[in-house]
């Protein structure tokens, strides 16, 4: 932490895209941005000018004019990174760009290493560890529900509930801290059916976040979908039915073999991978073998199974058997029932009877029959009622385990209510609950405990 603090230098980085661009924006922050900008600017002096103002003028290299841009300044402490921030737009050529970084470094400046702006921004206070991982998060959004997750984390939503946990925690700590000062007078100041119900409520609000990881995850990254079934039971024709004017622009990701083509499906903002498979068959040689090992392969990486079936050719027993050979613990199946423009009445029988845990759902692929209810089917699989509302979701691995160590030391702390131990165990365990909790938002815990005991109470006195 000691080395990240050394931020006396000014760093500098192009901070839109590579490659040719209508304009480039290099940003500067350090305590020298402003002056290490003004000394190869020719226009107004960038030293005396207030926060927020934009000057246009040129960028010099020893009266050979670079380029003719426009400088933002931000005055320390009302920038991204609360340092001196100067951003210039130029010209969006490589050329320039390129010349203009090298200028500033021959000024003094640094290259800037990945991150680090938001790295600044963090340790100086602008924001915390989630929050800035929210940023991270935020320029990676490749659909809605991830911008808007990432967004929901960057405002502090999620930082704002961890909080509160925290505080709820230290104040519990401080308790039993104290309890420990007074150890002589044998006195209880932490009411143990009160903590223990604190606790209780906490673990519930944790074990809460832990879950919401699978949907958090799912919409970061994608819900990867396998479609598999018999040969000619309508698969490629499903997909195109899916895809129809919802095709991603990332689309026709090529699978690993010939055997696999993985597609991108937007519903209602989430992205589904939808990973076509050989297809289900009779192994009768190697290589159709290794098609169906590839299957179950990629059914057993996936979240979510989407089994065709041709309604019309095959019988429930059929049906039972290809879903059993598929059926992978825990992974939710959709059954879809295809061609059911080929039966009377476009009707499955009556005794076409599935595992409870299948949702089975009647299509016709090449009608475009029932396509939106399947789609709303494939959404609801996905996100099983949890995306309401503003709720907080956790989408970053870190944040999962830091949880989850959380969790295992606050179980500690109700087997010790439970079967009581000595408060210094129990301040223990607490404070290693606060530890991974702080681990989140990247807050020392002990001098925040410290505090929070002397805040509260005068035990000098
Ligand atoms: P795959 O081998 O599972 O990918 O199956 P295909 O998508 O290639 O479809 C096999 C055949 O079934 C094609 O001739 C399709 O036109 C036909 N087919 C697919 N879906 C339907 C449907 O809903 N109704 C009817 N009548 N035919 C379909």
């Amino acid at each position: 932490m000691s080395q990240i603090l050394l931020k006396e230098d000014t760093i500098v980085a192009l901070a839109t895209p590579n490659g040719v661009g209508a304009i480039g924006v290099i940003r500067l922050s350090g305590p020298d941005a402003i002056v290490i900008a003004n000394s190869v600017f020719k226009g107004k002096d960038l030293t005396t000018q207030a926060s927020h103002t934009i000057h246009f003028g040129n960028i010099v290299d020893d009266d050979v004019v670079l380029d003719e841009v426009l400088a933002s300044i931000f005055v320390a402490p009302r920038s991204y990174t609360r340092e001196n921030v100067v951003e210039i737009s130029c010209h969006g050529s490589s050329y320039i760009i390129e010349s203009i970084i090298k200028l500033f470094i021959k000024r003094g400046a640094r290259g800037a290493k990945p991150g680090e702006f938001t790295l600044r921004a963090f340790v100086n206070g602008q924001l915390d560890l989630s929050q800035a991982e929210a940023v991270a998060d935020l320029i990676a959004a490749n659909s809605k529900a991830s911008q808007q997750v990432a967004m929901q984390q960057l405002r502090g939503g999620y930082s704002s509930e961890l909080k509160q946990l925290r505080e709820q925690l230290v104040t519990f700590a401080s308790l039993i801290e104290l309890e420990l000062d007074f150890s002589e007078e044998d006195v209880e100041f932490a009411n143990r059916g009160q903590l223990k119900q604190l606790v209780v409520d906490i673990s519930k609000m944790i074990s809460k976040l832990i879950q919401s990881f699978e949907l958090g995850n799912a919409i970061k990254l994608g819900v990867n979908t396998v479609i598999a079934g018999r040969p000619n039971a309508g698969k490629s024709t499903l997909l195109n039915a899916l895809l129809n004017e919802e095709r991603a622009i990332v689309s026709h990701i090529a699978g690993t073999t010939r055997d696999t083509i993985e597609e991108v499906l937007n519903i209602n903002g989430i992205n589904f991978r939808l990973i076509d498979t050989a297809g289900l068959r009779e192994a009768t040689d190697t290589i159709e073998a290794i098609g169906v090992q590839k299957t179950l392969e990629k059914i057993s990486q996936s979240a979510l199974l989407l089994y065709v079936f041709d309604a019309q050719t095959l019988t429930a027993e059929e049906v039972q058997q290809d879903i059993a050979q598929l059926l992978h613990p825990g992974l939710p199946v959709l059954a879809i029932a295809n061609k059911t423009d080929l039966l009377p009445n476009s009707s499955l029988a009556a005794d076409f009877i599935l595992p409870n845990a299948v949702k089975l759902i009647a299509v016709s692929a090449k009608q475009k029959q029932h396509i939106t209810e399947l789609k709303q089917a494939i959404y609801n699989h996905a996100v099983n009622g949890q995306l309401a509302g503003d709720e907080t979701l956790v989408t970053n691995i870190r944040h999962l385990e830091a949880l989850q160590k959380t969790e295992e030391a606050l179980t500690r702390v109700l087997h010790g209510i439970d079967n009581p131990i000595a408060s210094d165990f129990l301040a223990l365990d607490i404070k290693q609950a606060l530890h991974y909790l702080g681990e989140i938002t990247g807050i020392v815990t002990t001098d925040d405990l410290l505090d929070n005991i002397f805040s509260k109470f005068c035990i000098g006195k």
